[in-house]
């Protein structure tokens, strides 16, 4: 690595201001997972590194209402919460899928979403759940949908002065049916091939709303908005959900690598599609 200077703000305040006064020489590091490793590659060189590990008033968890994640949570204590496995198991279930405990001991819901690296875990769920996260710089807050965050490979619209601070996800009106699944052809915590994460809100045996979103398929985070229109209104039936799953190839768009060709990819977010849903309601 290159040298850097560390520095180790107290408050969000301090954090936000060292951010403002570096610009782009300054890097925030949460559980530095992912930030130490592209350090090491020399793939990322800040001049300065603001660790986040001493910031107050990001670490909690509540579930009044609507579910709100504090930025420097981490993923295990996500998946072992008491109150996102009552409300919103499935996330519970996709922090739980994350590599290995020792990663999701130490890596952050904010970093993690930062990163914004596609093969990742948690953004289909988030989409599938309708979640939104607040960012923070030194002129103010802002929410946006999650599938808003993600611009490209590693890349997000924060700006270098930004922060992550809140991560919120509304609380359903009734118990919604959902699955995330990952194929995981290798071993058991490597990077999905392909994952599918559905959230349905089904009454009287119809689909009322549908929300669907994939992961390894392409250079973000995708949401599958035709298969949701193809289910929404529709009595659930395996017709429909393959009806809903033939529109995934046409928007997914993965890359070639170890773990598939690129056709093959596309082909088994189809088929992941279809499973998920199966999944969702069996
Ligand atoms: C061996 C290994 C296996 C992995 N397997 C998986 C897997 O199976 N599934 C999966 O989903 N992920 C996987 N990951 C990725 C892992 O989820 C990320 O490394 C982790 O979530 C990053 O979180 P962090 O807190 O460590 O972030 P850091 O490494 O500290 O930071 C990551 C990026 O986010 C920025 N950043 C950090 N916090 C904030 C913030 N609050 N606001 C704005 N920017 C911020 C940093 O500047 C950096 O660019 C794996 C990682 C490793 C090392």
């Amino acid at each position: 690595m290159i040298p850097f200077d560390l520095r180790f703000p107290t408050t969000v305040q301090e954090a936000l201001e060292l951010l403002d006064q570096y610009g782009e020489e300054a890097r925030p590091m949460a559980g530095g997972t992912a930030l130490v490793l592209l350090m090491q590659q020399r793939l990322v060189t800040p001049q300065v590194v603001v660790s986040l590990s001493r910031v107050d008033g990001l670490s909690s968890i509540s579930a009044n209402g609507s579910l709100r994640i504090g930025a420097l949570v981490n993923h295990r204590v996500v998946e072992e919460s008491p109150e996102v496995k009552a409300g919103w198991p499935l996330l519970a279930e996709t922090y739980h899928r994350v590599a290995t405990v020792r990663i999701r001991n130490v890596a952050t819901v904010g970093g993690g979403l930062a990163h914004a690296d596609p093969n990742q875990d948690p953004p289909a769920t988030l989409i599938a759940l309708n979640a939104t996260v607040t960012a923070a710089s030194s002129g103010g807050k802002r929410e946006m949908p999650i599938e808003d965050l993600f611009k490209g490979y590693y890349e997000t619209c924060l700006t270098p002065d930004e922060l992550i601070t809140e991560l919120t996800v509304p609380r359903p009106v009734r118990p919604l049916k959902t699955a995330y699944i990952k194929f995981l052809p290798r071993t058991a915590d490597d990077y999905a091939t392909v994952a599918v994460a559905v959230a349905l809100d089904v009454a009287d045996g119809r689909c009322v709303d549908a929300r669907i979103a994939l992961n390894a398929a392409g250079s973000t985070p995708i949401r599958a908005r035709d298969a949701e229109n193809v289910l929404r209104g529709q009595p659930l039936s395996d017709e429909v959900f393959r009806a809903a799953a033939a529109t995934v190839p046409a928007i997914v768009d993965p890359v070639s690598d170890h773990r598939g060709s690129a056709n093959y990819k596309s082909r088994m977010a189809e088929v992941f599609v279809r499973r998920a849903l199966e999944k969702a309601t069996a």
